[in-house]
């Protein structure tokens, strides 16, 4: 076959990918109809594609591209690393400057006693190796029966087995026999969507006593840790009422459950703090992280645990690992990552400059005709469709179409933003301006104009009773 370039035609690209390439989250023979569109390269906020499009990609690749596209120092940092030390492994008593430095700098950049990093490739290893921790940290203590995990229905922590099934996301657990034993759910802080009658406040504090329900339901012995995202992503951005968290770290306090939070997406300045448990203003024992740590530029993740946890995991010998755990060039990447987002002060633009001008535009959004409620945390946010606002109805389409509806407006308009059922998000990169968020609102706005356009004449404007 001859070589596969930028220049071929977008279709035979299309023809190429649709053959041999198997897409996640994906229905393949959709894509072999339809095409996938194809990325060439991106700059700042901008990606362009192979018709030479350009489109502003306000999620960030998934969560993680924190500093922009195009930095070359990082690639620099890859090649240097690449050329003096390309790969060795941290297993049998060897280490590597790169996975020295990161465990160092994250140290110094997580609160408190979190001060010990077990690296893996991505969010998913760094859960799975999660699970493992703290059934081993309580059977070292001589607890083997304290176990189970409590999650979240539609929390997202992986795609893994393990990962999976502490995630609450019902169309994975639908498929390849997830989830894994122990492993228990309770419900998400989702006032918009469960909330009925509750006002905010009081539907937060329900939400967080469902973890000590649980806790005594199953036994307090039993239960070895909770988990959870500061703010909920790949769920559809929810952000639980301020009632929710105080309570949840009380629960986990009395009666001694870890509390890990999944820093995936939080992390790295995404609420406007380092991490999104200083936003939210939690105090885990553990921190998963990923996507943000290398701003997506290299597959990196992994666990940051308190003192306490590593001198329990420490002294016994841990069976586990990854051939690319502390992986020297993703370490170096990362550390290049985290140099740009202290000297360019970026957390602070966040919180500063970028957050509350986004927010202000984003929850104007409430004024428009198909908007319900718009909630927002540092660089992240979600709105709510719906045909009624007052009674905070659903559509009687299926869940999903009119989302779908308006992701697809959005594309045709150049601008990135997803779907999750009919919840519309953003998580653009760190870096962007006032003006580049004007330049958002601009696209956000026709497209949420054609779609409400395109749903009131298909007749779909309608509640489900
Ligand atoms: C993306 C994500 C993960 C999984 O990370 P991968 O690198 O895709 O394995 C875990 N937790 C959260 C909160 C995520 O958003």
């Amino acid at each position: 076959m001859s070589t596969i370039t930028n220049h071929m035609p977008t279709a035979d690209l299309q023809a190429l990918d649709a053959a041999h390439h198997m897409h996640p989250f994906s229905t393949n023979a959709d894509l072999s109809k339809d095409g996938a569109r194809v990325i060439t390269r991106a700059k700042g906020i901008y990606l362009s594609d192979s018709e030479g499009e350009q489109i502003l990609d306000a999620m960030a690749g998934l969560w993680c591209v924190n500093i922009g596209y195009g930095r070359d120092e990082l690639a620099d940092a890859a090649a240097r690393q690449m050329r003096e030390l390309p790969y060795y492994n941290t297993f049998f008593k060897t280490t590597h400057v790169p996975a020295i430095a990161l465990a160092n700098k994250l140290s110094e950049l997580a609160p408190g006693d979190l001060n010990h990093v077990f690296f893996a490739g991505s969010g998913s290893e760094a859960n799975d190796t999660n699970i493992r921790l703290v059934r081993t940290y309580w059977a070292e203590k001589g607890q083997p029966d304290k176990n189970i995990i409590i999650s979240r229905h539609n929390a997202y922590h992986g795609s893994s087995v393990g990962s999976a099934s502490l995630g609450g996301m019902a169309g994975m657990h639908a498929q390849g026999g997830i989830p894994i034993p122990n492993v228990h759910h309770i419900n998400q802080p989702n006032w918009w969507a469960e909330g009925g009658d509750m006002a905010p406040e009081e539907f937060g504090l329900a939400r967080a006593r469902e973890l000590e329900e649980a806790i005594l339901e199953l036994g307090e012995n039993r239960v070895a840790a909770f988990i959870a995202e500061p703010v909920q992503g790949a769920g559809g951005v929810i952000v639980a009422p301020e009632t929710y968290w105080p309570e949840i770290q009380r629960i986990c306090d009395k009666y001694e459950i870890l509390l890990i939070a999944d820093e995936v997406i939080c992390g790295f300045g995404r609420t406007g703090s380092w991490f999104g448990s200083q936003t939210m203003g939690i105090r885990p024992h553990i921190m998963t992280i990923a996507k943000g740590l290398s701003s997506g530029y290299a597959p990196i993740g992994g666990s940051i645990v308190n003192d306490d946890i590593a001198k329990v995991i420490g002294d016994t010998e841990f069976n586990h690992g990854y051939t690319y755990s502390g992986h020297p060039v993703a370490a170096a990447v990362a550390l290049e990552n985290l140099r740009i987002l202290e000297e360019e002060r970026i957390v602070d633009h966040v919180r500063d400059v970028a957050a509350p001008y986004l927010k202000k535009k984003w929850e104007a959004l409430t004024s428009h005709p198909l908007v319900g409620e718009a909630k927002i945390v540092g660089m992240m946010g979600s709105i709510a469709l719906t045909p009624d606002k007052s009674s905070r109805a659903k559509f009687a389409s299926e869940a999903g179409t009119i989302g779908l509806i308006c992701r697809e407006r959005c594309f045709a308009n150049n601008l990135i933003m997803r779907h999750v059922g009919d919840r519309m998000i953003i998580s653009p990169p760190l870096i962007v301006t006032p003006a580049d968020i004007d330049e958002m609102f601009l696209r956000i706005h026709k497209s949420l104009d054609e779609a409400h356009a395109e749903i009131t004449k298909q007749g779909l404007m309608r509640a489900a009773n």
